[in-house]
């Protein structure tokens, strides 16, 4: 039957973060998330066997991302002064952002850094591998979706 097909792969981090002084609810607190995203794909050509893209690859592409950059780090907006400093001080991992760190900031950052992973993989831009929805869970309840527009 006529339409596209997608695939999905999920990936999982722990990560601290703060909306700040800004905020006037309890996530204004230095608190964490076990975050939880979904990539959702689809390319212009499938490979020989049919796939998006191997699964294997795609946790790679991802993990690659999530494990060195965000994973046990502090996301941290680069205006949060003090947040920052105290980071730099103690040497602590972090993950410098210029956007006040909510889940829809995320998760619309986030696409940006898959998709240009996903490039980074053999034959993936070839065969037009895109990024065309990210679902990005802050708590088990409470998420965030992007899609891609274009
Ligand atoms: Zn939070």
């Amino acid at each position: 039957m006529n339409g596209n097909v997608t695939i999905s792969r999920r990936v999982e981090w722990d990560m601290a973060h703060r909306l700040g002084p800004k905020c006037t609810t309890k996530c204004k607190n230095l608190h964490g998330h076990r975050y939880v995203a979904v990539a959702t794909l689809a390319a212009e050509t499938a490979t020989d066997l049919g796939m998006v893209l191997d699964f294997g690859d795609a946790i790679r592409a991802m993990k690659g991302f999530v494990d060195g950059q965000m994973d046990h780090a502090c996301m941290v907006d680069r205006s949060d002064g003090a947040l920052l400093g105290f980071l730099k001080e103690t040497g602590d991992k972090r993950c410098e952002v210029g956007f006040p760190t909510t889940v829809e900031n995320l998760c619309g950052w986030l696409a940006e850094r898959f998709q240009e992973a996903f490039d980074g993989l053999p034959g993936s831009q070839e065969r037009g591998v895109r990024l065309v929805g990210l679902r990005v869970f802050e708590t088990p309840n409470c998420y965030a979706d992007w899609t891609r527009s274009s």
